[in-house]
């Protein structure tokens, strides 16, 4: 035997009993994307390592130390996508799509981060990212976070929305003032990643995972002491309009997103148990974006959803579609099975074939698994074995079995009001 080659750690395939489910979520995301007017749009997998240098920010986890980083054979820095955020924008800039107009977009696939691999934490992950771009005001952030509500709440999700708003770039400048005087006057209880953090980035020492820091920074100043007017009176407007939706929210005066680009309002839904890597969403707006990637000055929130944390928290999924037949055929009746299998697939059934000539127990057993409506075997006739409101159907020639199977489909789908 010739050794397996292992699959790369933190990478994992999707096997097909989970893809269903994936599957499921998908659909009901895509529904909602129709629902709130999103549009679709596919982004590179590839970008130059610079965007995200530019875009996510220098001293953030991603660009220090997770990014799948490689020079090419032309000589360039590139880099697999850590988040989709930083490529939409870029997208968007190079395709003109923010010139004077309003664009809601929406994108899916993998992202890639070499982080220590854990349950909800892997190197290769799914987000889906919803972003609007063109609308300032507190308006089009209540609008997503009540797209993100009403999918948790059709997925059958239990989180807690969690709020807070980050204010201008003045009022961030103010509020990290206050942080670093408090930070210092504690610097003997930070850890070595927060005491870099407090000389390049001190915001981002909040955002530390490491529990022992836990009670100081529950201790730090609140940003809300150093809002502005105007940010004060955004983020009293967001908070209006989501009780005018009935969104539940909590405001969490320490939350601040592990990206650069947030400014206003910043939002996460958590489960109830405090995990350290919970998050199922987590989103913000980012009117700086844009124009720090070489755009026109253009307002920009938006939010990504963590896909492998979302599906694992799932308990209430849309119902997957039905197979309506599934055929079992001994060695010598293969032919027969597959001409039977597309004519009914012509009539729009859906059909599963056994072709393994395995043996009859076995085959049965897949077949019942497969929880189709009806259950054929081929054999010199074609017995029904199972399945359909009517009963003693017996068997049948095969000239007559499309017509007689399509009629036995057909009146259970009435009965069933389809
Ligand atoms: P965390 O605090 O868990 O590290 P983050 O702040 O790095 O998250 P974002 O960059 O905001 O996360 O990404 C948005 C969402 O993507 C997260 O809330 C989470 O659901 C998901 N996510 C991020 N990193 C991973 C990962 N390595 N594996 C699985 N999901 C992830
Ligand atoms: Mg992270």
């Amino acid at each position: 035997m010739i050794g397996q080659v292992a699959g790369v750690r933190g990478v994992a395939p999707l096997l097909p009993m989970d893809a269903v489910r994936w599957g499921a979520v998908e659909d009901c995301l895509r529904a909602l994307m129709d629902a709130y007017g999103f549009r679709e749009i596919r982004l590179p997998i590839l970008e130059r390592t610079e965007l995200y240098a530019r875009a996510v920010g220098e001293v953030t986890d991603i660009v220090e130390k997770e990014m799948y980083t490689f020079t090419d054979r032309s000589g360039d820095s590139l880099s697999l996508r850590p988040e989709g955020t930083a490529g939409c924008v870029r997208a968007g800039i190079e395709g003109g799509l923010f010139h004077n107009q309003a664009q809601r977009l929406w994108y899916q696939g993998p992202m890639f981060r070499h982080e220590r691999p854990q349950k909800g934490r892997y190197r290769q992950f799914h987000q889906w990212g919803v972003e609007a771009y063109g609308m300032v005001g507190p308006a089009i952030e209540a609008e997503i976070i009540a797209l993100g509500a009403r999918l948790l709440a059709k997925l059958g999700v239990e989180t807690r929305l969690l709020l807070n708003s980050l204010g201008t770039p003045q009022c961030r400048e103010r509020y990290r003032e206050a942080l670093v005087r408090y930070l210092m006057a504690h610097r003997e209880r930070l850890d070595d990643d927060s005491l870099r953090r407090l000389e390049r980035n001190p915001l981002r020492v909040l955002d530390s995972k490491n529990p022992d820091m836990a009670a100081l920074l529950a201790e730090a100043p609140a940003i809300a002491d150093s809002w502005s007017a105007e940010s004060r009176s955004h983020f009293a407007a967001l908070q209006d309009h989501l009780a005018a939706l009935g969104v539940a929210f909590e405001v969490a005066p320490r939350l601040v997103r592990g990206l650069d680009y947030y400014t206003h309002t910043v939002f996460e839904w958590t489960p109830h148990e405090t995990l350290a890597q919970a998050t199922v969403i987590a989103g913000g707006r980012y009117d700086g974006l844009v124009s720090g990637l070489g755009g026109a000055p253009t307002p920009a929130v938006g939010f990504a959803i963590g896909m492998e944390r979302l599906v694992a928290l799932v308990t209430r999924l849309p119902a997957p579609p039905v197979l309506d037949v599934f055929i079992m055929a001994s060695a010598s009746f293969q032919r027969q099975a597959l001409v039977l299998a597309e004519r009914l697939r012509d009539a729009g059934f859906t059909v599963e074939t056994h072709l393994a000539g395995a043996s009859g127990r076995s085959q049965m057993k897949r077949a019942r698994d497969s929880g189709a409506r009806v259950i054929v075997e081929a054999k010199d006739e074609v017995a029904i074995v199972h399945g359909g409101p009517v009963k003693d159907e017996g068997a049948m020639p095969w000239a007559e079995a499309v017509v007689r199977i399509s009629q036995i489909l057909g009146a259970e789908a009435n009965i069933d009001g389809k």
